[in-house]
């Protein structure tokens, strides 16, 4: 990997496909062979705004459709890009990042209905800056997610496998119109992932080298 400047990595994927799991995994190898610490953040949250913004959109009490959904996920990501991403990269710390926009195209457009290319641009207008440097897109049949994860546990994992598996075309689709991301296969233990995310994080690293 390039040593020479910090990298804003997102993990993104079904519920249960392992981005909790990939993304310590990837901080802690991160920190390791920097030798400064890396940020690791989830989305929505890690900032008092965003965590209160997540009990708001996961709590069962409340209906909210998905435009409102989408806002507030966009409100969520800017407060974590002005309050905890923009400083880390600033001070050299490279981020990893647990779910980005690849999430809001998947579950509130490609799953909820809105349309997908206005989504994109409501997160490009208003969380645009800075852009992570690479997502990877942890791609795992729903079903096998769903065994991983476990009973649903809140507002959005209730919808069931259906709306799962449309998550899961969302996902697919935002891997062709991102260039800056990568689909990786998802399936196998947790150290043949974490070799796979590695070597995609290596291959873009070295195609951003051969760019100059
Ligand atoms: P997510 O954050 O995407 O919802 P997690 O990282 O929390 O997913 O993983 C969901 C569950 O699956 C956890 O219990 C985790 O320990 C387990 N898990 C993660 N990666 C793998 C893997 N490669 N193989 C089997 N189980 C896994
Ligand atoms: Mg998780």
């Amino acid at each position: 990997m390039s040593p020479a400047r910090p990298w804003f990595v997102v993990l993104d994927g079904v519920d249960g496909c392992g981005k909790s799991t990939q993304a310590r995994r990837l901080a802690a190898a991160l920190s390791a062979e920097r030798g400064r610490p890396a940020l690791h953040v989830r989305e929505p949250g890690s900032t008092p705004l965003g965590e209160r913004i997540r009990e708001l959109l996961l709590s069962r009490e409340l209906e909210i459709a998905a435009p409102s959904e989408a806002l507030l996920f966009a409100a969520a990501r800017r407060a974590l890009l002005d309050q905890r991403v923009a400083p880390a990269l600033a001070a050299g710390q490279d981020v990893v990042c647990e779910r980005f926009h690849a999430s809001t195209f998947a579950y509130q457009s490609v799953g909820g209905g809105l349309e997908p290319l206005r989504v994109l641009e409501l997160l490009r207008e208003w969380a645009g800056s800075p852009a992570p440097d690479l997502t990877v897109i942890l791609d795992l049949e729903v079903s096998e997610a769903a065994l991983r994860r476990g009973p649903a546990g809140d507002r959005i994992e209730d919808r069931g496998l259906d709306f799962q598996r449309a998550v899961a075309r969302g996902y697919r689709r935002y891997a062709e119109l991102d260039p800056r991301s990568r689909l990786v296969d998802a399936a196998g233990s947790e150290d043949l992932v974490q070799a796979r995310v590695r070597s995609c994080l290596e291959q873009c690293a070295a195609e951003e080298a051969r760019r100059g």
